[in-house]
């Protein structure tokens, strides 16, 4: 019998990467965890095991900070990796612009330990997360991966970086197998409703937002700009069930093994342009709730209509979203009536 490959996946205690460890677990990989739970937890981990039936023994966990290069060099000595899927971050636009060098420290120091303790491995396959926010304020819709690229904060320029610095180690050593990956907006949760996203403190995103006024946790959503140039004149974004976000990561291992594949590139959205007040009827329609709305002006740096050109990954990755923006709502709405407080309840309330 061939042995099961085995894949460290940086950040999987948190939304997108307990997803994504599932999906893994699901599809017969071993799966190793490194997280510092700066914003996750490790319930999130014990639940994916459960989640996973039999095939839960396949994962391990290691709570480290990627910064922690020796911790990191043990993990890689006691484990010959496949690859890496590194999601391990901070994410919080806002934050970024009052804390920069967090950031920098936080996602760059991190990334280049990682890429440096792969190397003296020899492990040189790699899936990075990146995000749409490299295309700033696209001139046009959809996004295709050829876009001028720019960053309109701190979190958008380690995204940036950190991809050039992907592409120049493959330009330097043709080893390197490179997959960014550049998720649009995810949203939604495991149909379980077992597993979901859970921020700490008031959530910058929409959907987080909506989901903790729908339980109560706030009064009303604030709507940042009812002007722009779009059907309703609020922002229009491609939301994408994180399920199939985690199924495109999978696509992407697999196309790692293919011959030449250097350092590449794809979008992983819907390819579907919703604005927010449409994001808002899904959700009240799917949970049943009425979400109070505050119309307010534009957030700074916030793009008008970021939507995603999908055939490069179809093509190439034989990966396409099937979730619409009902799943989503639903999925979103079973996980947070079943979790309205996450995974931690707050001991006093
Ligand atoms: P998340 O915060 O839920 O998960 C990130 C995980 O990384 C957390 O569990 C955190 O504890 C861990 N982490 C952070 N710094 C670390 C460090 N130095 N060492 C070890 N662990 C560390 O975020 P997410 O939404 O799952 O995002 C995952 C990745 O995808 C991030 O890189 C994020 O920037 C990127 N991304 C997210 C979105 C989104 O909207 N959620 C969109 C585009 C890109
Ligand atoms: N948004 C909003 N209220 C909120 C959070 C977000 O109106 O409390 C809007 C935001 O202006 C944007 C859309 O929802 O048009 C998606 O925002 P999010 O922060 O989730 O994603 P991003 O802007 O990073 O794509």
């Amino acid at each position: 019998m061939l042995m099961a490959k085995s894949i460290l996946v940086t950040g999987g205690a948190g939304y997108i990467g307990s997803h994504t460890v599932l999906q893994l677990l699901l599809g017969g990989y071993r799966t190793v965890i490194v997280d510092n739970l700066d914003n996750s937890s490790e319930i999130a981990v014990r639940r994916v095991k459960e989640l996973a039936g039999d095939l839960g023994k396949n994962l391990s966990f290691h709570k480290l900070d990627l910064r922690d290069k020796r911790a990191l060099e043990k993990v890689f000595a006691s484990t010959p990796f496949e690859a890496v899927i590194h999601f391990a971050g901070l994410k919080a636009v806002g934050e970024s612009v009052q804390k920069p060098l967090l950031y920098y420290d936080n996602n760059l120091v991190g990334t280049i330990t990682l890429l440096e303790v792969m190397a003296a491995h020899g492990c040189k396959k790699l899936v990075f997360s990146s995000s749409a926010t490299v295309y700033g304020w696209p001139k046009e819709v959809p996004c295709t991966e050829e876009f001028p690229l720019s960053a309109a904060n701190p979190y958008g320029r380690t995204k940036l970086f950190i991809e050039e610095i992907c592409r120049d180690i493959y330009s330097s050593d043709s080893e390197w197998k490179i997959i960014l990956l550049r998720y649009f907006n995810p949203v939604g949760a495991h149909p379980s409703g077992y597993i979901g996203e859970d921020p700490r403190g008031i959530p910058n995103n929409l959907m987080p937002f909506v989901q903790q006024v729908a339980v109560g946790r706030r009064p009303a959503l604030t709507v940042f700009g009812t002007d722009y140039s779009t059907k309703d004149g609020t922002g229009v974004r491609d939301y994408i069930h994180v399920v199939d976000l985690a199924d495109g990561h999978i696509a992407a291992l697999r196309k790692l093994d293919a011959a030449g594949i250097g350092c590449e590139v794809y979008n992983l959205g819907t390819g579907k342009g919703t604005s927010v007040l449409e994001m808002v009827a899904a959700f009240e329609k799917a949970s049943g709730k009425k979400i109070p709305l505050v119309m307010s002006a534009r957030r700074p740096g916030d793009a008008e209509i970021v939507y995603a050109s999908t055939h490069k990954a179809e093509k190439e990755l034989n990966w396409k979203a099937k979730y619409g923006i009902d799943e989503m709502c639903r999925d979103q709405w079973n996980w947070a009536s079943k979790n309205p407080y996450g995974y931690e309840p707050p001991k006093s309330n």
